[in-house]
């Protein structure tokens, strides 16, 4: 066994405040009221773990080794305050450039590099294992370490392909459809047999085959894994990943001997992890059918967007809109991705708030997956100050859709689709979705008859007889029904 330098009181103390924080932060986050305050505290975390793990190991700390922390000694301070420098501004200029609608992948894009960054330290720690104090004199890596390492490099492969994948998918690069490779869940098992045998062998022999090969196939792995997964299993996906980055992060701290690291990492993985199966049981999935890859899928790819029959459907305007919406006791908003894209929010809380001075009783539905990201129109219906207690998750409204008068879809479409309750074919079968369709008036605002949704497949509810299409870009079909309700003499 390598034996462990004590680690100083005071940067103890600095990590275990730091993980204190990191937990406040997530609390904070899981309420969009105290979102910014949580924030505010992961950053502090964030700069407290940085900064003590900086002093701790630069050149100017103390050689007594009651005072020393175990882990690399840094000397390139210069080129690492340097490279904080150059990602913190890259960061804060694609923070204040990226927009709501991109970032998902943008998410996706931070997981890959949080996996690309396990498997660096992996590789750098197995390449000079000395500077890492995690190899005896001959150079013989410690079995821990190897169990660390192994672990870490291949959480991070996976994470990495995985994520760059979802990136692609996500930003419509790839088709959102999924992908069915013949024979995947064989090619699958295999590979991941492979690997795991593989990490238990680097026991025995820390060749650079060994290690090469594990990273190899699990940079495989994690491509193979993603690309059949499409349609509503996407947001398992994502967060997934966002836990599997954690996980990466925390073998990296074992591998530099960082606890902050590891905390940090096992909280993220964790909550990515509740998370993932939160929303498994929000779309009805099997947390282990969607992790094998596409499992629940349909080979046939369920006629994504494919030929579409003529049926016949009733177009409406803005004025047709306000006056039905006027006219009505309640009305239930069901917002989707479109209303994200068009940005049509604080439109949409403007109309709601006209229609509530008319009486009416206004209420919004929001289904866990609508949008692209977990909690997506919860953000941006907070921006635009719509108050909590006017929004409703699936499971407390979907029993009233059959008494209102109105639902006024938005920009959402999968969430709203019959197909996924009677079409076994689906891509979308089996997730729960919001029962629009039993509304006395359904008001669909979208662009074209032709556009799909995420999953790519058409929905019955637009040539419904209750159903009247508003086409048109969300935010100025909302403007439009504000100018209809304020000429109608209010
Ligand atoms: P959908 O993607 O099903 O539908 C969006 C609709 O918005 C389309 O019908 C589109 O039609 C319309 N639209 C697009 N732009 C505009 C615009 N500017 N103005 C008006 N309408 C517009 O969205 P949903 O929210 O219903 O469903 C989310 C889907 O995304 C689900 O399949 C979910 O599984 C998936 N997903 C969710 C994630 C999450 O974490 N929430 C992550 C990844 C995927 P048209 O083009 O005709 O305008």
């Amino acid at each position: 066994m390598h034996e462990v330098a004590p680690i100083n009181p005071w940067v103890a103390l600095a990590y275990l405040a730091s993980g204190i924080l990191f937990i406040l932060a997530l609390r904070g986050l899981s309420s969009p009221a105290s979102s910014r305050r949580g924030n505010r505290f992961g950053m502090i975390g964030m700069t407290i773990a940085v900064v003590t793990t900086l002093i701790t190991h630069a050149p100017w700390k103390s050689g007594d080794a009651a005072n020393s922390y175990v882990g690399i000694d840094v000397t390139a301070m210069a080129e690492i305050l340097g490279a904080i420098a150059i990602g913190a501004i890259i960061g804060i200029v694609m923070a204040r450039r990226i927009a709501m609608t991109a970032m998902p992948q943008l998410v996706a894009a931070f997981h890959s590099l949080v996996g690309l960054a396990a498997v660096a330290v992996a590789a750098a720690a197995y390449l000079n294992p000395g500077a890492f104090h995690i190899a005896d004199e001959i150079g013989q890596i410690f079995a821990v370490s190897r169990i660390e390492m192994g672990l870490g490099i291949a959480i991070g492969a996976i994470t990495f392909s995985g994520s760059v994948i979802a990136f692609l998918k996500l930003n419509g690069n790839m088709s959102g459809a999924p992908i069915m490779l013949p024979a995947r869940h064989v090619i699958n098992l295999g590979t991941l047999a492979a690997i795991i045998g593989l990490v238990a062998y680097f026991l025995t022999d820390q060749s650079p085959w060994v290690f090469w090969t594990i990273t190899a196939l699990s940079f495989l792995i994690g491509f193979l894994l993603i690309i059949p997964i499409g349609g509503a299993d996407m947001p398992v996906v994502v967060s997934m990943l966002n836990s599997y980055s954690g996980w990466a992060a925390a073998a990296m701290g074992f591998t530099l001997g960082n606890t902050a690291m590891i905390i940090t990492g096992a909280l993220v993985g964790s909550s990515g992890a509740i998370l993932s199966y939160i929303m498994c049981r929000a779309m009805n999935r099997s947390f282990i059918s969607v992790i094998a890859g596409g499992f629940g899928a349909d080979d046939s790819g369920g006629g994504a967007g494919g030929s579409k029959e003529q049926r016949p459907w009733k177009p409406g305007s803005a004025e047709d809109a306000a006056f039905l919406m006027s006219q009505a006791e309640n009305v239930i908003i069901v917002p989707g991705y479109g209303m994200a894209v068009a940005q049509a929010q604080h439109a949409l809380r403007e109309m709601s708030d006209m229609l509530k001075k008319e009486g009416v009783n206004v209420k919004y539905a929001i289904h866990p997956v609508a949008g692209r990201m977990p909690g997506h129109m919860n953000v941006l219906l907070a921006e635009a100050n719509v108050p909590y207690d006017e929004v409703f998750e699936l499971e407390d409204i979907n029993g009233e859709f059959a008494q209102c008068d109105v639902a006024f879809v938005i920009g959402a479409n999968d969430v709203t689709n019959p197909a996924a309750k009677t079409d076994k074919s689906s891509p979308i079968y089996g997730m729960p979705v919001l029962d629009v369709e039993k509304a006395k008036t359904v008001l669909f605002v979208k662009r074209s008859m032709g556009g799909v949704g995420y999953a790519g497949v058409d929905n019955d509810v637009f040539y419904m007889d209750q159903t009247m299409m508003l086409l048109g870009d969300a935010k100025k079909m909302a403007d439009d029904i504000v100018k209809a309700l304020s000429g109608s003499g209010h």
